[in-house]
């Protein structure tokens, strides 16, 4: 490969995205070249021994690495300002990966209850099988959490803002907690995507992203990471990635390589169509509660402004008439589509009772505030007046 400038102490975020972990190869390409192979060939059997002495650095199998992907965990690693980043072949893989390579049989990790349904599901019915111990907390609740780290942990794991409630975990206060009880605090910062938080610089020591969310941005493909200390990272994270084979495929990595270079731009028009849709629908009959974090009738305000630079692209809001009238809605819409997937350009919406959240007991859903009424929207880059229109006219349905 040519010289290329692949980073530099003094880029600001916009131009670690566009240029940041970007390598060139001999035809010295302007746009990131997608490395579509699994194998790499030697030049001689000694550069093979070499390779997996570990004498001479390179790529071996795209099991463990593969040019693309590294330019993908380059970038988000500038990005995020982390020592190390791992890039999974989706969200999930990457939560799994996080929790498995830092617990043992015998470990106790306390996590917060409004968690994403298959992240409830690692730590409520998988890590117990392997004798981890698992306590869950509401997350707001920093008595809660006192009470539950006061018989040490190794590990804390939460999201905020939460799905789909949109809950705000005071990160300083709980890293702090968690660090005195001898915990990691592994955070799951989909929510808010890199632009919005930085879990690390408010005392995380882990951070994992769906990067299917927002990252790629344009409901394409899956894909996941993990950050933190190259000394976990890079250990245990990476011989267990490396052994198991959550791989991210590199056409996946070229995407969010494209995806990253227009995130903060898309965050942005995420943030200020979100924001202007959950102002207008508070005002509207019929509407009993909107949420949205920088929103100023949110619970919690004040924190999501202090650890949030935005307030991101979802609003939840809950409809009067429950079960009916939010499946009226849904179906009146005709530009807003229904999915349970967000981050993508296009506004996404879904009604997590039946569908993200429908595994949960009634009394669960109860308790995270997850009504017959609730329903979340991800807000897209479209025009805001054809969304409002959209809302408008499902609203009348
Ligand atoms: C989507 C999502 C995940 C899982 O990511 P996948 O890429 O779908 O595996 C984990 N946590 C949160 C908060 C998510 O929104």
């Amino acid at each position: 490969m040519t010289d290329t400038l692949t980073a530099s102490p003094t880029w600001r975020p916009q131009t670690a995205l566009i240029r940041g972990g970007t390598t060139r190869s001999e035809h010295d390409e302007t746009s990131e070249a997608l490395y579509m192979t699994s194998g790499y060939v030697y030049g001689t059997a000694e550069e093979a021994a070499g390779a997996f002495a570990e004498t001479n650095p390179r790529y071996i199998y795209s099991r463990y690495g593969n040019p693309t992907v590294s330019m993908f965990e380059e970038r988000l690693r500038q990005l995020e300002g982390a020592e190390a980043c791992r890039a999974t072949s989706s969200g999930m893989a990457a939560v799994y990966a996080a929790l498995v390579s830092s617990l043992k049989a015998g470990d106790r990790v306390v996590a917060s209850r409004a968690l994403f349904g298959s992240c409830q599901h690692i730590v409520a019915n998988l890590l117990p099988r392997f004798g981890i111990e698992a306590v869950f907390v509401d997350g707001t609740d920093l008595g809660q959490w006192r009470d539950a780290l006061k018989a040490g942990a190794q590990a804390v794991f939460l999201e905020s803002p939460s799905n789909p409630t949109l809950e705000i975990i005071d990160l300083p206060a709980v890293c702090d907690l968690a660090h005195d009880a001898g915990a990691i605090v592994i955070v799951d910062n989909v929510f808010a995507s890199p632009m919005l938080q930085k879990p690390l610089e408010l005392g995380a020591d882990i951070v994992v992203y769906s990067a299917t969310k927002h990252i790629d941005g344009q409901g394409r493909c899956l894909g996941g990471a993990v950050l933190g200390n190259s000394k976990f990272v890079d250990g245990p994270l990476f011989t267990f990635l490396k052994h198991t084979g959550p791989a991210l495929s590199p056409f996946n990595a070229w995407l969010l390589l494209k995806g990253l270079e227009t995130l903060d731009l898309r965050m942005e028009r995420h943030g200020r169509n979100a924001g202007e849709v959950a102002r207008w629908l508070e005002a509207r009959n019929g509407v009993l509660r909107t949420l949205w974090p920088h929103l100023e009738s949110h619970p919690q305000v004040e924190l999501a402004r202090k650890q949030m630079s935005g307030g991101g692209s979802v609003v939840a809001f809950e409809l009067d008439g429950g079960k009916p009238r939010a499946f009226r809605f849904l179906n009146a819409l005709k530009l807003v589509d229904i999915s349970n997937n967000l981050g993508d350009s296009k506004s996404l919406i879904t009604h997590p009772a039946t569908t993200t959240h429908s595994k949960l007991k009634l009394e669960e859903r109860d308790h995270l505030g997850i009504t017959d009424g609730l329903v979340r929207l991800h807000v897209g880059l479209e025009d805001i007046a054809d969304i409002k229109d959209d809302l408008t006219q499902a609203l009348a349905a």
